[in-house]
């Protein structure tokens, strides 16, 4: 990517539309990398699509957050997204709440939703337990946020982790009931999947996530992070008749298989099974090996961190491009949906 010069991505409207985002929540870690980030990259590069990407801000606030912080978190997630390859000559890149065209259309859609619905689904109720003392509405809408978030753009493909299939549905379902309902012509959108669509904790337990302390390495962490942070990943005795499938060791062997490959594991496999599997060493190896993958993007984010005038530039240019098309479809959603003055 050259960081020097900067166009004005246009949209063209003949190509299939890709929209994705990550929340503003914090540095970006392997979850949002192998998962979501990687398969920007696949779309981005690939002529025959037109990509947009966000940090979203606007859905950081439905968990409690930073108010201080929250407009440099945003510039930080645009900065890991240029770091890890999104160039601003091939995708739109931005910040959600600079288009809020897309509050105006989670409002107008939330109107074919039920509240039950939004109730039962799974991703809700995990957030409530997460944060029992902060069930707010937000939270509640956040799927109808996002449901807006990608049709605005008539985006036919989202690139994300597995942990978003529920979300994309409701985004399916939504565009059928605004369409059924107000005769709109929304698509139905599909999930883009990378192959490492789901990155587990260090935890042992659950998915690598932001917002669950201990469960992540972030792209730009040092050697001795990346080291200290696969020391608190929970392991056994390093011996047994049956491999673990689930917990802290099947998550450091699914880590090696990702870093560095299927016959290191199968080697670590075999010890466990015979001699016994030294997590000591396992942990050390991988910590270098994740942090040789990880070395162009720290590179590239520290020659960002030279230049901040840049990123804000292109924050500002692409909001510029997303609003074009996002104040089209909210336009010609009201007036499908018979509001005044939308002819
Ligand atoms: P987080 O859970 O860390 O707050 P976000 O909800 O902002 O992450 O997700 C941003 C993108 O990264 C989404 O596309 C999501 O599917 C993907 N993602 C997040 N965590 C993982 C993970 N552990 N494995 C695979 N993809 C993930």
């Amino acid at each position: 990517m050259s960081l020097t010069s900067l166009s004005t991505t246009s949209i063209n409207p003949t190509k299939t539309r890709v929209f994705s985002g990550t929340r503003a929540t914090g540095r970006l870690h392997l979850g949002n990398y192998l998962g979501a980030v990687k398969g920007y990259l696949d779309l981005q590069n690939n002529p025959d699509f037109d990509c947009i990407y966000m940090a979203m801000d606007a859905h950081t606030i439905t968990t409690p957050y930073d108010a201080h912080g929250l407009a440099q978190a945003s510039r930080e997630v645009v900065m890991d997204y240029l770091a890890a390859g999104l160039d601003p000559d091939k995708a739109v890149i931005t910040l959600q709440s600079l288009v809020p065209e897309h509050m105006e259309l989670a409002f107008l859609f939330s109107s074919v939703v039920s509240v039950a619905k939004m109730q039962h689904l799974p991703t809700f109720k995990d957030k409530v337990k997460q944060h029992p003392d902060n069930v707010t509405m937000a939270l509640l809408n956040y799927p109808i946020l996002m449901a807006a978030d990608i049709l605005i753009y008539q985006a036919a493909l989202v690139p994300t982790g597995i942990d978003q299939e529920p979300h994309i549905e409701v985004a399916r379902e939504i565009a059928r009931r605004m369409n059924d309902l107000y005769g709109t012509n929304f698509p139905e959108p599909k999930r883009f999947t990378t192959a490492t669509q789901y990155v587990p904790s260090l935890t042992g337990a659950g998915k690598m996530s932001k917002s669950v302390e201990g469960s992540s390495i972030n792209l730009t962490d040092s050697l001795d992070t990346i080291r200290k942070r696969l020391a608190t990943c929970p392991t056994d005795g390093g011996q047994g008749e049956v491999l673990p499938t689930t917990g802290g060791v099947a998550n450091l062997l699914t880590f090696v298989e990702i870093f560095q490959g299927q016959a290191r594991r199968a080697a670590y496999e075999a010890d466990y099974l015979g001699k016994g599997l030294r997590y000591g060493d396992l942990k050390a190896e991988l910590a270098e090996a994740i942090f040789a993958y990880l070395a162009p993007i720290r590179e590239k984010r520290s020659a960002l961190e030279q230049d901040l005038s840049l990123v804000d530039r292109i924050i500002k240019q692409g909001a510029e491009a997303a609003r074009t098309i996002a104040s089209a479809t909210v336009a010609m959603t009201k007036k499908q949906m018979g509001f005044y003055g939308q002819n």
